[in-house]
Protein backbone atom coordinates (compact mmCIF):
# COMPACT_ATOMS: atom_id res chain seq x y z
CA UNK A 1 0.00 0.00 0.00
CA UNK A 2 1.40 2.99 -1.33
CA UNK A 3 0.36 7.10 -0.28
CA UNK A 4 0.94 7.81 -3.65
CA UNK A 5 0.72 6.29 -7.16
CA UNK A 6 1.40 8.50 -9.96
CA UNK A 7 0.26 6.89 -13.54
CA UNK A 8 2.13 8.54 -16.07
CA UNK A 9 5.57 9.38 -16.31
CA UNK A 10 5.64 13.13 -18.37
CA UNK A 11 6.17 16.20 -17.05
CA UNK A 12 3.20 16.72 -15.04
CA UNK A 13 3.60 12.76 -13.55
CA UNK A 14 7.70 13.97 -13.11
CA UNK A 15 6.96 16.95 -11.44
CA UNK A 16 4.10 15.16 -8.87
CA UNK A 17 6.79 11.73 -8.27
CA UNK A 18 9.65 14.85 -7.21
CA UNK A 19 7.44 16.51 -5.05
CA UNK A 20 5.47 13.55 -3.33
CA UNK A 21 9.00 11.48 -3.16
CA UNK A 22 10.06 15.09 -1.30
CA UNK A 23 7.30 15.87 0.87
CA UNK A 24 7.84 12.12 2.64
CA UNK A 25 5.00 10.40 1.20
CA UNK A 26 5.24 6.89 -0.21
CA UNK A 27 5.38 7.09 -3.32
CA UNK A 28 5.56 5.03 -7.19
CA UNK A 29 5.07 6.50 -10.18
CA UNK A 30 4.17 3.86 -12.94
CA UNK A 31 5.31 4.38 -16.35
CA UNK A 32 4.37 2.04 -19.65
CA UNK A 33 6.96 2.87 -21.98
CA UNK A 34 10.96 2.02 -20.76
CA UNK A 35 11.66 5.53 -20.03
CA UNK A 36 9.79 8.37 -18.47
CA UNK A 37 9.56 11.59 -20.62
CA UNK A 38 5.85 11.11 -21.84
CA UNK A 39 5.27 13.69 -24.72
CA UNK A 40 8.66 15.28 -24.32
CA UNK A 41 9.95 12.70 -26.65
CA UNK A 42 7.63 14.13 -29.52
CA UNK A 43 8.74 17.71 -29.04
CA UNK A 44 11.16 18.44 -31.75
CA UNK A 45 11.90 21.92 -31.38
CA UNK A 46 13.45 23.94 -29.04
CA UNK A 47 11.97 24.61 -25.79
CA UNK A 48 13.33 28.27 -25.46
CA UNK A 49 10.60 30.12 -22.48
CA UNK A 50 10.75 27.24 -20.08
CA UNK A 51 12.67 29.30 -16.83
CA UNK A 52 16.90 27.99 -16.73
CA UNK A 53 16.36 26.59 -20.13
CA UNK A 54 16.81 26.21 -23.15
CA UNK A 55 16.84 22.98 -24.56
CA UNK A 56 16.93 22.17 -28.24
CA UNK A 57 14.47 20.02 -27.91
CA UNK A 58 12.35 17.91 -25.52
CA UNK A 59 14.29 14.94 -25.86
CA UNK A 60 16.80 17.29 -24.09
CA UNK A 61 14.73 17.80 -21.31
CA UNK A 62 13.59 14.86 -21.14
CA UNK A 63 17.22 13.96 -19.81
CA UNK A 64 17.76 16.38 -17.52
CA UNK A 65 13.93 15.66 -16.01
CA UNK A 66 14.49 11.83 -15.47
CA UNK A 67 18.66 12.70 -14.39
CA UNK A 68 16.91 14.54 -12.16
CA UNK A 69 14.48 11.88 -10.75
CA UNK A 70 17.54 9.72 -10.81
CA UNK A 71 19.46 12.17 -8.59
CA UNK A 72 16.59 12.00 -6.04
CA UNK A 73 16.33 8.73 -5.79
CA UNK A 74 12.47 8.97 -6.41
CA UNK A 75 10.76 5.55 -6.82
CA UNK A 76 9.43 4.67 -10.18
CA UNK A 77 8.47 1.67 -12.21
CA UNK A 78 8.97 1.69 -16.16
CA UNK A 79 7.04 -1.16 -18.65
CA UNK A 80 4.25 -0.97 -16.09
CA UNK A 81 0.73 -0.37 -18.04
CA UNK A 82 -2.42 0.30 -16.37
CA UNK A 83 -5.01 -1.73 -17.22
CA UNK A 84 -8.25 -1.38 -15.04
CA UNK A 85 -8.41 1.31 -13.08
CA UNK A 86 -10.71 1.28 -9.75
CA UNK A 87 -10.56 4.61 -8.59
CA UNK A 88 -13.10 4.67 -6.00
CA UNK A 89 -10.54 1.98 -4.01
CA UNK A 90 -7.42 3.53 -5.66
CA UNK A 91 -6.93 0.20 -6.56
CA UNK A 92 -4.86 -0.84 -10.39
CA UNK A 93 -4.61 -3.68 -12.04
CA UNK A 94 -1.69 -3.76 -14.52
CA UNK A 95 0.65 -6.38 -16.46
CA UNK A 96 2.66 -6.36 -13.39
CA UNK A 97 0.07 -7.26 -10.69
CA UNK A 98 -1.94 -4.96 -8.41
CA UNK A 99 -1.21 -2.20 -7.18
CA UNK A 100 -3.23 -0.23 -4.04
CA UNK A 101 -2.73 3.33 -2.79
CA UNK A 102 -4.30 6.42 -0.93
CA UNK A 103 -4.14 8.74 -3.17
CA UNK A 104 -3.61 8.82 -7.17
CA UNK A 105 -2.39 10.76 -9.43
CA UNK A 106 -2.91 10.53 -12.94
CA UNK A 107 -1.23 11.57 -15.28
CA UNK A 108 -1.81 9.98 -18.87
CA UNK A 109 -1.39 12.83 -21.42
CA UNK A 110 -3.29 13.42 -24.12
CA UNK A 111 -2.97 11.81 -28.17
CA UNK A 112 -2.74 13.63 -31.69
CA UNK A 113 -6.57 13.43 -32.73
CA UNK A 114 -6.95 12.28 -36.37
CA UNK A 115 -9.01 13.48 -39.19
CA UNK A 116 -11.03 10.28 -39.41
CA UNK A 117 -10.90 10.50 -43.62
CA UNK A 118 -9.91 7.78 -45.55
CA UNK A 119 -6.22 7.05 -46.21
CA UNK A 120 -4.94 8.19 -43.15
CA UNK A 121 -4.81 5.39 -41.35
CA UNK A 122 -2.76 3.57 -44.22
CA UNK A 123 -0.82 6.79 -44.21
CA UNK A 124 0.09 5.91 -40.71
CA UNK A 125 0.95 2.49 -41.32
CA UNK A 126 3.26 3.69 -44.30
CA UNK A 127 4.82 5.84 -41.18
CA UNK A 128 4.52 8.58 -43.20
CA UNK A 129 4.10 10.43 -40.32
CA UNK A 130 6.69 13.13 -40.00
CA UNK A 131 7.98 16.17 -37.47
CA UNK A 132 8.40 19.46 -39.24
CA UNK A 133 11.41 20.62 -37.39
CA UNK A 134 13.36 16.73 -37.65
CA UNK A 135 12.16 16.35 -40.89
CA UNK A 136 12.45 19.84 -42.78
CA UNK A 137 15.75 19.27 -44.71
CA UNK A 138 13.83 16.08 -46.26
CA UNK A 139 11.00 17.84 -47.98
CA UNK A 140 12.98 20.90 -48.71
CA UNK A 141 11.75 21.82 -52.97
CA UNK A 142 8.63 19.24 -52.61
CA UNK A 143 4.77 20.11 -51.69
CA UNK A 144 3.70 19.40 -48.45
CA UNK A 145 0.00 19.93 -46.87
CA UNK A 146 -0.30 20.96 -43.20
CA UNK A 147 -3.69 20.61 -41.48
CA UNK A 148 -5.01 22.84 -38.36
CA UNK A 149 -5.14 26.45 -37.67
CA UNK A 150 -3.85 26.12 -34.25
CA UNK A 151 -0.08 26.49 -33.15
CA UNK A 152 1.09 23.75 -34.16
CA UNK A 153 0.16 23.87 -37.50
CA UNK A 154 0.56 27.38 -38.58
CA UNK A 155 4.32 27.25 -36.17
CA UNK A 156 5.02 24.02 -38.28
CA UNK A 157 3.99 25.30 -41.80
CA UNK A 158 6.51 28.65 -41.31
CA UNK A 159 9.17 26.61 -39.92
CA UNK A 160 8.72 24.19 -43.30
CA UNK A 161 8.54 27.10 -45.35
CA UNK A 162 11.83 28.59 -43.65
CA UNK A 163 13.50 25.70 -45.45
CA UNK A 164 12.31 25.81 -48.87
CA UNK A 165 9.35 23.36 -48.34
CA UNK A 166 5.87 24.83 -50.41
CA UNK A 167 3.39 24.28 -48.05
CA UNK A 168 -0.16 24.51 -48.64
CA UNK A 169 -1.96 25.46 -44.96
CA UNK A 170 -5.50 24.01 -45.00
CA UNK A 171 -7.71 24.92 -42.13
CA UNK A 172 -11.55 24.35 -41.88
CA UNK A 173 -12.30 27.95 -40.74
CA UNK A 174 -12.31 31.43 -41.96
CA UNK A 175 -9.74 32.41 -39.69
CA UNK A 176 -6.23 30.85 -38.45
CA UNK A 177 -6.74 31.00 -34.10
CA UNK A 178 -2.71 30.12 -33.85
CA UNK A 179 -1.20 33.25 -32.00
CA UNK A 180 -0.16 36.63 -33.89
CA UNK A 181 3.00 35.66 -33.64
CA UNK A 182 3.01 32.90 -36.02
CA UNK A 183 0.07 33.89 -37.75
CA UNK A 184 1.57 37.00 -39.06
CA UNK A 185 4.80 35.50 -41.40
CA UNK A 186 2.93 32.95 -42.28
CA UNK A 187 -0.38 35.31 -44.41
CA UNK A 188 2.21 36.68 -46.83
CA UNK A 189 4.93 34.17 -47.09
CA UNK A 190 5.79 33.35 -50.57
CA UNK A 191 6.26 29.80 -49.83
CA UNK A 192 2.84 28.93 -48.62
CA UNK A 193 -0.57 28.82 -49.69
CA UNK A 194 -3.30 29.12 -47.14
CA UNK A 195 -6.59 27.39 -47.60
CA UNK A 196 -9.36 28.57 -45.65
CA UNK A 197 -12.98 27.15 -45.21
CA UNK A 198 -11.74 23.82 -46.39
CA UNK A 199 -11.98 20.40 -45.37
CA UNK A 200 -9.90 17.31 -45.86
CA UNK A 201 -11.81 14.60 -47.35
CA UNK A 202 -9.31 12.06 -48.15
CA UNK A 203 -5.31 11.45 -48.07
CA UNK A 204 -4.88 10.14 -51.64
CA UNK A 205 -2.07 7.58 -52.88
CA UNK A 206 -1.67 4.20 -52.82
CA UNK A 207 1.85 3.50 -52.11
CA UNK A 208 2.69 6.84 -50.65
CA UNK A 209 0.75 10.02 -50.16
CA UNK A 210 -0.28 11.56 -53.51
CA UNK A 211 -2.66 14.34 -52.76
CA UNK A 212 -5.84 15.09 -50.67
CA UNK A 213 -8.70 16.50 -50.96
CA UNK A 214 -10.39 19.32 -50.18
CA UNK A 215 -13.61 19.96 -50.02
CA UNK A 216 -16.08 23.67 -49.11
CA UNK A 217 -14.32 26.27 -50.20
CA UNK A 218 -15.92 29.11 -51.92
CA UNK A 219 -15.20 31.39 -54.85
CA UNK A 220 -17.42 34.71 -54.67
CA UNK A 221 -19.69 33.29 -51.56
CA UNK A 222 -20.50 30.40 -54.25
CA UNK A 223 -19.52 26.69 -53.26
CA UNK A 224 -16.53 25.08 -55.21
CA UNK A 225 -16.57 21.38 -56.50
CA UNK A 226 -13.83 18.76 -54.22
CA UNK A 227 -10.50 20.06 -55.39
CA UNK A 228 -7.23 18.18 -55.52
CA UNK A 229 -3.93 19.48 -54.11
CA UNK A 230 -0.54 17.49 -54.54
CA UNK A 231 1.90 16.25 -52.07
CA UNK A 232 3.91 14.60 -50.98
CA UNK A 233 3.44 14.91 -47.22
CA UNK A 234 0.43 15.20 -45.03
CA UNK A 235 0.97 16.67 -41.71
CA UNK A 236 -2.29 16.60 -39.24
CA UNK A 237 -1.80 19.43 -36.63
CA UNK A 238 -5.24 19.80 -35.52
CA UNK A 239 -4.79 18.87 -31.67
CA UNK A 240 -4.83 16.24 -28.88
CA UNK A 241 -7.41 14.22 -27.45
CA UNK A 242 -6.89 13.26 -23.57
CA UNK A 243 -6.01 9.51 -22.78
CA UNK A 244 -8.70 9.30 -20.96
CA UNK A 245 -11.27 6.26 -22.22
CA UNK A 246 -10.13 3.91 -19.33
CA UNK A 247 -11.25 6.02 -16.41
CA UNK A 248 -14.97 6.73 -18.66
CA UNK A 249 -17.58 6.38 -16.40
CA UNK A 250 -15.66 6.81 -12.78
CA UNK A 251 -15.26 10.48 -13.16
CA UNK A 252 -16.64 13.69 -14.05
CA UNK A 253 -15.29 14.09 -17.48
CA UNK A 254 -16.39 17.09 -19.90
CA UNK A 255 -17.70 16.99 -23.63
CA UNK A 256 -14.31 16.20 -24.84
CA UNK A 257 -13.11 13.59 -22.16
CA UNK A 258 -11.36 15.81 -20.36
CA UNK A 259 -11.13 15.07 -16.82
CA UNK A 260 -12.93 18.22 -14.83
CA UNK A 261 -10.91 19.28 -11.80
CA UNK A 262 -11.19 21.71 -9.04
CA UNK A 263 -8.60 24.45 -8.09
CA UNK A 264 -5.91 21.49 -6.76
CA UNK A 265 -6.41 19.19 -9.62
CA UNK A 266 -8.74 16.77 -7.53
CA UNK A 267 -11.07 15.13 -9.77
CA UNK A 268 -14.95 14.58 -8.87
CA UNK A 269 -13.55 11.47 -7.16
CA UNK A 270 -11.87 12.48 -3.60
CA UNK A 271 -8.05 11.59 -3.68
CA UNK A 272 -7.84 11.03 -7.18
CA UNK A 273 -5.98 13.50 -8.82
CA UNK A 274 -5.24 14.62 -12.53
CA UNK A 275 -2.31 16.42 -13.89
CA UNK A 276 -1.02 17.66 -17.61
CA UNK A 277 -2.79 17.23 -21.08
CA UNK A 278 -5.48 15.05 -19.61
CA UNK A 279 -7.44 17.29 -17.14
CA UNK A 280 -10.06 19.79 -18.06
CA UNK A 281 -8.71 21.38 -20.87
CA UNK A 282 -6.60 24.61 -19.91
CA UNK A 283 -6.39 28.04 -21.83
CA UNK A 284 -2.98 27.34 -22.58
CA UNK A 285 -1.50 23.75 -22.52
CA UNK A 286 2.34 23.61 -21.91
CA UNK A 287 5.40 22.04 -19.84
CA UNK A 288 5.20 24.77 -16.99
CA UNK A 289 1.69 24.16 -16.79
CA UNK A 290 1.89 20.63 -16.63
CA UNK A 291 4.73 21.01 -13.51
CA UNK A 292 2.94 23.53 -11.86
CA UNK A 293 -0.05 21.42 -11.68
CA UNK A 294 1.92 18.26 -9.73
CA UNK A 295 3.06 20.22 -7.56
CA UNK A 296 -0.16 21.66 -6.30
CA UNK A 297 -1.20 17.82 -6.57
CA UNK A 298 1.32 16.45 -4.20
CA UNK A 299 1.44 19.50 -1.97
CA UNK A 300 -2.52 19.15 -1.68
CA UNK A 301 -1.97 15.41 -0.56
CA UNK A 302 0.66 15.82 1.34
CA UNK A 303 -1.40 18.57 3.63
CA UNK A 304 -4.04 16.36 3.76
CA UNK A 305 -1.82 13.42 5.32
CA UNK A 306 -0.83 16.23 7.59
CA UNK A 307 -3.64 17.23 9.14
CA UNK A 308 -6.59 15.06 8.40
CA UNK A 309 -4.68 11.32 9.13
CA UNK A 310 -7.35 9.54 7.59
CA UNK A 311 -7.85 10.39 3.93
P1 LIG B 1 -5.21 23.45 -31.08
O1 LIG B 1 -4.67 24.72 -30.58
O2 LIG B 1 -6.28 22.75 -30.31
O3 LIG B 1 -5.75 23.72 -32.56
C1 LIG B 1 -6.32 22.69 -33.31
C2 LIG B 1 -6.67 23.21 -34.68
O4 LIG B 1 -7.13 22.12 -35.48
C3 LIG B 1 -7.78 24.25 -34.65
O5 LIG B 1 -7.50 25.24 -35.59
C4 LIG B 1 -9.02 23.44 -35.02
O6 LIG B 1 -9.95 24.14 -35.78
C5 LIG B 1 -8.44 22.37 -35.94
N1 LIG B 1 -9.21 21.14 -35.88
C6 LIG B 1 -9.62 20.45 -34.78
N2 LIG B 1 -10.27 19.32 -35.14
C7 LIG B 1 -10.26 19.30 -36.48
C8 LIG B 1 -10.77 18.38 -37.44
N3 LIG B 1 -11.41 17.26 -37.09
N4 LIG B 1 -10.58 18.67 -38.75
C9 LIG B 1 -9.92 19.79 -39.13
N5 LIG B 1 -9.40 20.70 -38.26
C10 LIG B 1 -9.58 20.44 -36.95
O7 LIG B 1 -4.08 22.34 -31.25
P2 LIG B 1 -2.57 22.36 -31.78
O8 LIG B 1 -2.30 23.50 -32.70
O9 LIG B 1 -2.36 20.98 -32.30
O10 LIG B 1 -1.74 22.57 -30.47
C11 LIG B 1 -1.89 21.73 -29.33
C12 LIG B 1 -1.38 22.46 -28.09
O11 LIG B 1 0.03 22.65 -28.17
C13 LIG B 1 -2.00 23.85 -27.95
O12 LIG B 1 -2.31 24.07 -26.60
C14 LIG B 1 -0.90 24.77 -28.41
O13 LIG B 1 -0.98 26.07 -27.86
C15 LIG B 1 0.34 24.02 -27.94
N6 LIG B 1 1.50 24.46 -28.74
C16 LIG B 1 2.28 25.43 -28.24
C17 LIG B 1 3.36 25.88 -28.99
C18 LIG B 1 4.25 26.91 -28.42
O14 LIG B 1 3.92 27.44 -27.37
N7 LIG B 1 5.38 27.19 -29.07
C19 LIG B 1 3.62 25.37 -30.24
C20 LIG B 1 2.81 24.40 -30.73
C21 LIG B 1 1.72 23.96 -29.96
P3 LIG B 1 -10.88 25.31 -35.17
O15 LIG B 1 -10.02 26.53 -35.13
O16 LIG B 1 -11.97 25.37 -36.15
O17 LIG B 1 -11.33 24.83 -33.83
Amino acid sequence: MYDVIIVGGGPGGISSLIWCHRLGLKTLLLERREELGGSLFFVNNPIIDYPGLPVVNGQELQKRMFAHVKELGCPYRSGVEVQEFNLREKRLLTNAGEFRAQSLILSLGAIDRRLAVPGEAEMIDRKEVYSASRDKDQFAGKKVAVIGGGDRAVEGALLLAEHGVRVTLIHRRDRLRARKQYVDPVLHHPQIEILTDSVVTEIAGKDRVEGVWVAGQQVDGRPCPPRFVPTDAVFVRIGVEPNSHLLKGQLDLDGDGYVRVNEAGETSVRNVFAVGDLRTRPIFSSVAGSVSQGMTAAKTISFRFETEQEL
